[in-house]
């Protein structure tokens, strides 16, 4: 049984990735290189980035506290189903959390994914799957794209069903978080070209933006 997991960071509380606050989860891992992926720096594994099942949710039931929810999101967390599960089953167990997860597989794929896959999906509360495209529209609230959907697994997230087919009002958020040593992070789900802009912008103050 895989004990460990792959991870790029937890971040809390986040109000810009699923419903009410929620603690963050960022897995490594994705083999899927959809164009345009603003998360490139999460498709490779790093030896010193592998957690244990038990760290990460010491880490996770820590910040746990007033927040509404989960939002497992990478990288490909489906690539590591065996050790999300155990993670998904701890919290399940030990806190309130609701769980939502992010896939660039479609709900269709995961099925026949195998069991880890199956039951993880089991417990999970909200998926939102299917690959980023890069030419295609991105109106509909917490999607990269709008091919995404945005399924309701469970009865608890029922409540949540109106999300479906909203879309961003106005201006997305984003929200900035600085990292070790002079790097940040960008959290959130930015127009189409953002990076770009940003890049430009920052070319004009004379800093450099890398995306590793
Ligand atoms: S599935 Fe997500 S993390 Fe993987 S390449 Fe596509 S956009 Fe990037």
């Amino acid at each position: 049984m895989e004990e460990s997991i792959y991870i790029d960071s937890i971040s809390y509380p986040v109000t810009n990735l699923g419903p009410g606050k929620r603690v963050v989860l960022w897995v490594q891992g994705c083999t899927l290189k959809c164009n345009g992926c603003m998360a490139i720096s999460m498709q490779e594994r790093h030896e010193d980035a592998k957690k244990t099942v038990e760290d990460i949710f010491y880490a996770i039931r820590k910040a746990s506290l007033g927040l509404d929810g989960i939002t497992i999101s990478g990288g490909e967390p489906f690539e590591q189903a065996e050790a999300l599960l155990r993670l998904v089953r701890l919290i399940k167990e030990h806190t309130s959390l609701d769980i939502m997860v992010y896939s660039g597989y479609t709900i269709e794929d995961l099925n026949e994914q195998g069991e880890s896959a199956s039951k993880l999906l089991s417990l999970i509360d909200i998926l939102i799957d299917g690959r980023f495209e890069e030419e295609n529209s991105n109106k509909k609230l917490w999607r990269g794209s709008d091919n995404q959907r945005f399924h309701i697994l469970s009865e608890r997230a029922k409540k949540y069903a109106r999300y479906a087919e909203e879309e961003y009002r106005g201006q997305r958020e984003l929200h900035f978080e600085m990292s070790e040593g002079n790097s940040f992070k960008i959290i959130g789900i930015p127009n189409r070209g953002f990076m770009r802009d940003l890049k430009k912008q920052c070319r004009g103050l004379g800093l450099t933006l890398t995306q590793p």
